[in-house]
């Protein structure tokens, strides 16, 4: 186990964050401090200000990290990742389903050994902080040792992380089948080994409608009406093909969204990837029930999914994170994340600008997964995961962020040209969980 966190510690630099979402308020929605300094309390948000004001009532001897010269944000968050693909990332050629039997299944049947989880599960808590990402939301195999495996290993790191058991009943490998009886059991197990234990939160994961029986979709939504907090993740209407799969597996759903909605799997702490497929009764149900969207464009892209309507989403007060999907998304920066949504985007005329971009990566992702009282800003009390931008990390980032006049230049700059290279340390708690080598 780490250290207990130092009691109080201060952070300078220049510092951006969010208090509410820029579509609706504008400019008001962003804080700004060119030269400012964020006290740390026990890995809280004690204060943030003006350097010159907090650092002349900061107590002699605090330790003070000093980050002039980069840019600091809280810590992403991803709301839709499976680490049981990180080792099939940029495999060519396939769209959904056959991707899933090509790749991902292969993939996903080495979790059964539990050497193997440990070995990938640090692998990819290491690579989220090297990517400023403190909080996701993930997939993990069918396997619950493989859920034990990621659980550790954010736990060891300190992360917030919210994970859970595939569920998948049919229309799989053997190798990679459940019953409905068994994750049920499996899942129940697993909520009480794990959530609420220290960051950790369970999310009940039924893998999509087309690779679960009724009976386990229907003990699924039992499970998640019966323990409130707990989360539930799956995906919907990402491909056509797919959505005419369920359309014949369940011709008495009005949708595919319905059949979700049938089995009480819909609600707050419900996050659904993708939504590329759905017409607006589906909308309209996904926000009258407080459910949230992942929205996964490398991944929406890569697999030739489709376009994703953020527009829609957000004039009917949807809630919307953003999510890397690895390993049918292609990149764990959400830098990059956020520069494949601005082009996805473009392609359906629609825009993004870096305000709204950077508030779906923080703030806007915390509020779609109803710990907005917790991370995604600085505001006093919440839980200090922060990220340091470097505006000069390369070459080409420093020359043309020399050239920015205004702020929201330079965040579009940072996340058109940033990956991880942008990322000069990941702080959790307050503490310093990443730092690229100098
Ligand atoms: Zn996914």
């Amino acid at each position: 186990m780490t250290a207990p966190p130092h009691p109080l510690r201060a952070v300078r630099g220049e510092f951006v964050h969010f208090l509410a979402d820029p579509a609706a308020y504008g400019d008001r929605a962003l804080e700004h401090f060119a030269d400012g300094v964020l006290v740390v309390r026990d890995g809280h948000v004690a204060e943030l200000g003006p350097a010159a004001a907090v650092l002349a009532k900061l107590p002699a001897g605090t330790p003070l990290a000093d980050y002039r010269g980069k840019l600091i944000l809280p810590g992403f968050i991803d709301t839709h990742i499976h680490y049981a693909q990180t080792d099939i990332i940029a495999s060519h050629g396939e769209q959904l389903l056959a991707w899933l039997e090509k790749y991902t299944f292969p993939a996903e049947a080495r979790f059964a050994d539990p050497a193997h989880a440990a070995e990938v599960a640090a692998f990819f808590c290491d690579e989220l902080l090297k990517n400023g990402t403190t909080t996701a939301l993930a997939f993990a195999t069918v396997h619950p040792a493989s859920v034990d495996a990621l659980f550790a290993a954010a736990q060891r790191r300190q992360m917030r992380l919210i994970a859970g058991k595939v569920l998948m009943d049919r229309h799989c490998p053997d190798f990679l089948r459940d019953t409905a009886a068994r994750g049920a059991v499996e899942s129940k197990a697993l909520i009480a080994r794990w959530h609420g234990r220290d960051r950790l939160l369970y999310a009940l994961t039924p893998r999509f409608a087309p690779t679960s029986t009724p009976e386990q979709m229907r003990l699924a939504g039992r499970l998640f009406a019966e323990h409130p907090g707990v989360y539930l993740q799956s995906h919907v209407a990402e491909n056509r093909a797919e959505a005419d799969w369920v359309a014949r597996l369940y011709p008495e759903a009005r949708s595919y969204l319905d059949v979700y909605d049938r089995f009480g799997q819909l609600g707050a702490r419900a996050v659904f990837a993708h939504c590329l497929w759905l017409d607006d009764a589906d909308r309209l149900r996904i926000a009258d029930t407080g459910t949230a969207i992942s929205f996964c464009p490398t991944s929406n892209l890569f697999l030739g999914s489709g376009l994703f309507d953020l527009e829609r989403a957000r004039a009917l007060g949807i809630r919307v994170g953003l999510g890397t999907d690895i390993g049918a998304g292609t990149s764990f920066s959400m830098l990059q994340t956020l520069s494949e949504a601005y082009k996805a985007l473009q392609l359906s005329g629609q825009t993004l600008s870096a305000a709204s971009a950077f508030h779906l990566a923080t703030l806007g992702g915390a509020h779609s997964l109803y710990l907005d009282g917790r991370i995604g800003n600085f505001l006093p009390g919440k839980e200090a995961d922060f990220v340091v931008l470097d505006p000069r990390a390369t070459a080409l980032l420093a020359r043309r962020s020399a050239g920015c006049a205004t702020l929201g230049e330079r965040l579009f700059v940072l996340m058109m040209l940033g990956d991880d290279r942008a990322v000069a340390a990941t702080h959790v708690l307050g503490e310093a969980a990443w730092q690229r080598p100098e």
